[in-house]
């Protein structure tokens, strides 16, 4: 089994006029002596997931595993920054993005043929068991390689949908947003709809929300998923409402994101 902590909690989310904000899940897995980071956000979150690591009592070293779930640059572009990693990604995903041309959709054309050459890189497909209990299910259409993962957690599973359901919206209403094959991701999510509904407890980790659970059609969130506060957020509570350090969770449903010139996703 494996534990949970989210690094960095998505956020469903893109402007109108300032390209794609790519605030992307970093999630953390720990068990069977690996230390597992499932994709790795942008280059605006190069300190975020170090800092947030640190809290844990963890460094970038200790990262045994990064696991990629496809090749957009809001998901690969930090995985440099664990060198001791095992690098996981999807053997297809990497095969289609190295063969489109530049300027391809959300496609970091540098890092991927990195990606390509890099010696820590194992290429996992469909059906794959690739570490203790962490195994692939295919779920194309976001884009044509597209691999979401299930790992045995504490209470049940945890699924990680990534960009194959990236918010609750597309979870709920079976149909993607942003996708390259609009057919293929109902039925990637609608597999991962079956999935997740084998038991209310399963946790569904999205690419850009909250950690949500699904029971018949009834979509619920999450909210157990805390990380240690900083010292500094401590410090400073006395300045804050509450007397509580703020969670991942009341920082990401602050009605100032939403005001503030960004349309929702969905
Ligand atoms: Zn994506």
């Amino acid at each position: 089994m494996y534990s949970l902590d989210i690094l960095i909690q998505g956020f469903p989310g893109k402007s109108e006029d300032h390209g794609g904000l790519g605030w992307s899940t970093v999630p953390l897995l720990r068990g069977h002596g690996e230390v597992v980071l499932i994709d790795t956000s942008s280059y605006s979150y190069r300190v975020h997931p170090l800092e947030r690591l640190g809290r844990l009592g963890l460094s970038r070293e200790d990262i045994t595993s990064v696991v990629l779930t496809h090749c957009h640059w809001d998901h690969i572009c930090n995985y440099p920054l664990f060198p001791e990693a095992k690098v996981f990604v999807p053997h297809h995903d990497l095969e289609w993005a190295a063969s489109q041309p530049v300027g391809t959709w959300h496609i970091p054309e540098f890092h991927v043929e990195k990606l390509e050459t890099d010696q820590r890189v194992i290429r996992i497909s469909e059906g794959d068991e690739f570490l203790p209990g962490l195994r692939t299910v295919a779920t194309p259409g976001h884009t044509p390689g597209h691999l979401s993962y299930v790992a045995p957690g504490h209470r049940a599973d945890l699924i990680f949908t990534d960009d194959a359901a990236k918010n609750q919206a597309e979870l709920v209403a079976g149909q993607a947003d942003m996708t390259l094959d609009a057919a293929a991701s109902r039925a990637s999510i609608q597999r991962l709809r079956t999935l997740a509904a084998e038991d209310p407890s399963n946790v569904i980790v999205c690419g850009h929300d909250r950690l949500l659970g699904l029971d018949g059609d009834k979509c619920s969130i999450f909210r157990n998923y805390e990380l240690p506060s900083r010292p500094a957020l401590r410090r400073n509570s006395r300045r804050r409402r509450s007397s509580t350090s703020p969670t991942l969770d009341s920082r990401r449903t602050s009605p100032w994101r939403l005001r503030n010139r960004l349309a929702p996703q969905f």
